[in-house]
């Protein structure tokens, strides 16, 4: 038979906004769509840069409620892991990927598997991690059909859960800010304050506690607040209230968007160091939260810890060099604090800055020095 116009099915697709709208303003490389009949598998890919490297960040699985959500979420996470990054001096680029629907309802092995295969068909250009809604066990199976997954379990050679190098990271942040702010690295008796002492929170609050820090902890959680005040002598407030706690140090470990209109003129802490995603509400809150004297390190930076372990993997794991290299998150600190003090801009946009310097000096060197 001969064809002589779209299939039927193509031809009653219904015209919808172009991911397009998002690829040119924001330099994207690639945004590929992966279905696969058999499994119901739909799955979309967005490739911010590979000037550094792959691009590199972990697949989300999530119900999204449309199409469209999918790929603006897909797209700024993406953007996001190219400045983190190139931030923490790594090579390789920004990526992400979701899996559109619920995991507890449409997982099956068949389905991860399928998956494996479009990462696969993208050469290496994304490549994939855990995220939401996606474990170290679906990483190990990913890894049976493309090399190109981080992230996998320590018994298959990888570098297994990030949170407690993310932790680490944290710390190293915190001393950075304690050099700048008071002269010394150590946090010995200093006041620090954690709002949500899951993984990367309780394991924080563990390392502070062993420096002599004075803590104060907060989760909605009742019983895990309790069960991390009672091996670290801190003292339990109630989670609404943790970022006006009196304190040196407020450090976010829960949810984005705690730094708003309304929170930054309650805080009452001289930094906010933590691990959270998104901590600023808007762009906005950056000015804000300057203006208010408050030190902000900003969120990527101080988190950085996870994908800097998971880059170590790349010619075998060795945890002491990813220790090493968390350590850097030091450095790379007092640097954006150095550049927003000298340019007069805020924390957010110095690393920002630094990033895109990094990005920019790569893409010159790419072009031959042009
Ligand atoms: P987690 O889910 O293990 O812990 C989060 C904790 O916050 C939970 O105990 C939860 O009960 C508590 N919580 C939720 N809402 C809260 C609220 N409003 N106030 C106080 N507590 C609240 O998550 P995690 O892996 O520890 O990650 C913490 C944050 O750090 C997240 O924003 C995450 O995106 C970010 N982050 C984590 C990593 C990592 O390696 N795990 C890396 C980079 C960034």
């Amino acid at each position: 038979m001969v064809h002589t116009g779209a299939p039927a099915g193509v031809g009653r697709l219904a015209p919808m906004p172009g991911a397009f709208s998002i690829m040119v303003p924001e330099r994207f490389e690639q945004v590929a769509y992966g279905h696969d009949a058999a499994t119901g598998l739909r799955a979309i890919v967005a490739i911010h840069s590979t000037v550094l490297g792959p691009g590199l960040g972990g697949t989300r699985f999530w119900p999204f409620a449309t199409e469209d959500e999918a790929l603006v979420d897909v797209c700024r996470l993406a953007h996001g892991m190219t400045y983190k990054h190139a931030a923490a001096g790594l090579d390789q680029g920004g990526g992400k990927a979701v899996i559109l629907g619920d995991p507890a309802t449409i997982r099956t092995d068949e389905l991860i598997l399928a998956y494996a295969r479009f990462v696969d068909g993208l050469a290496g250009r994304y490549v994939t991690a855990e995220d939401v809604g996606t474990t170290p066990a679906d990483m190990d199976l990913i890894r049976t059909v493309t090399p190109h997954v981080t992230g996998v379990s320590e018994a298959e050679g990888g570098s297994g859960d990030p949170s407690p190098a993310t932790a680490h990271g944290v710390l190293w942040a915190m001393r950075a800010v304690a050099e700048r702010l008071w002269g010394s690295p150590s946090l010995e008796g200093r006041r620090v304050c954690i709002s949500g002492v899951g993984k990367v929170g309780a394991a924080l609050a563990d390392h502070l506690h062993a420096e002599g820090a004075r803590l104060s902890v907060a989760d909605v959680r009742a019983d895990t607040a309790a069960e991390v005040a009672a091996h670290t002598s801190a003292t339990v407030v109630p989670a609404a209230g943790a970022h006006s706690v009196d304190c040196d140090i407020f450090s976010p470990c829960a949810l984005g968007a705690v730094l708003s209109a309304a929170t930054i003129p309650e805080l009452r802490c001289a930094a906010v160091v933590g691990s959270a995603n998104n901590q600023l509400a808007t762009a906005l809150d950056a000015q804000r939260i300057r203006a208010s004297g408050v030190l902000y390190a900003p969120d990527y930076v101080v988190n950085a810890g996870g994908v800097i372990n998971i880059a170590q993997e790349k010619g075998g794991y060795d945890r002491a060099r990813a220790e090493a290299r968390i350590r850097g998150i030091h450095d790379t600190l007092l640097a954006v604090l150095d550049l927003a003090d000298r340019q007069g801009i805020t924390t957010a946009a110095a690393a920002d800055r630094l990033a895109e310097q990094r990005i920019e000096a790569a893409r010159v060197t790419a072009r031959g020095g042009r």
